[in-house]
């Protein structure tokens, strides 16, 4: 046990040091030091900020693996731009899906939309469509790489560049951690990177689409998911700190190291 513990700070101490290092290169410079790092997957909701990834990883010739949760429960829209970005950027992207036998389980349990129902029932369905779909997206991997960003909520507010996963047990890196909104518009503007229609019409966070709403004027970006729980903090799971995480499903536990 202390041995794990010692293991477990050494992996943090790696990390910190790791985030002091990316904070000094460019986005680009960010992803070849992440994919020298392992096996590297990024996850992509291909939202804003995921595209803007996409286009970096692509550019950048990173060994960095694709994938994106498809959950069942995404916009059409979302859908599309699955084939879109495939097309524009001629790379793999692996679309993860639930087992269907989970998703069984969990309409069984609370009926297809019953995650409106309490917190219990939306991370049942969290946990069937996204948590366990992702410990497989991530299986093998040493490296995460994913799009958040401190402006998103206050939740996210202290998002390190990159981080331990102790649960996991891999190198998480948020490349996109110290950037704000407005410089990821304008790349997209400067690179015709392609982006989901919903952004423009009030949708700044995008997920699945029982479970998003468009946000008012002067709402925080992510106001729109879940809007009808009252936890300021509610995240499905995915970038909750993995050991803090209230989803416990098997499949995330089989990554404890
Ligand atoms: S975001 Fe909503 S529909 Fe999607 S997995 Fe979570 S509860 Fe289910």
């Amino acid at each position: 046990m202390q041995n794990a513990r010692k293991a477990a700070t050494v992996r943090h101490d790696e990390a910190a040091a790791l985030a002091r290092d990316l904070a000094t290169i460019p986005l680009d410079d960010r992803l070849r030091r992440a994919a020298e790092l392992g096996h590297a997957v990024f996850t992509t909701s291909l939202g804003l900020e995921d595209q803007v990834l996409t286009a970096a990883i692509a550019r950048s010739g990173a060994a960095i693996a694709v994938k994106t949760l498809e959950t069942g429960r995404l916009f059409r829209e979302t859908v599309e731009l699955i084939g879109v970005t495939r097309s524009r950027y001629g790379i793999e992207l692996e679309e993860v899906h639930p087992a269907k036998a989970d998703v069984d389980a969990f309409v069984g349990a609370y009926g297809l939309n019953g995650f409106y129902e309490s917190v219990e029932a939306r991370h049942a369905c969290c946990d069937a469509r996204k948590m366990k779909p992702l410990a497989r997206a991530l299986d093998g991997a040493d490296v995460w790489i994913t799009g958040i960003r401190r402006g998103q909520s206050q939740n996210r507010s202290h998002t390190p560049l990159a981080e331990y996963d102790p649960v996991r047990d891999l190198i998480k890196i948020n490349p996109l951690a110290d950037y704000d909104l407005e410089t990821l518009k304008d790349l997209v503007e400067a690179e015709d990177i392609p982006v989901n229609p919903l952004h423009s019409r009030g949708f700044p966070s995008i997920g699945c689409e029982p479970c998003t709403r468009a946000i008012k004027q002067g709402e925080p970006e992510r106001a729109g998911r879940w809007w009808w729980e009252n936890d300021d903090k509610r995240e499905c799971g995915l970038h909750v700190p993995s050991a803090a995480s209230p989803i416990t499903s098997e499949a995330g536990k089989a990554h404890t190291a």
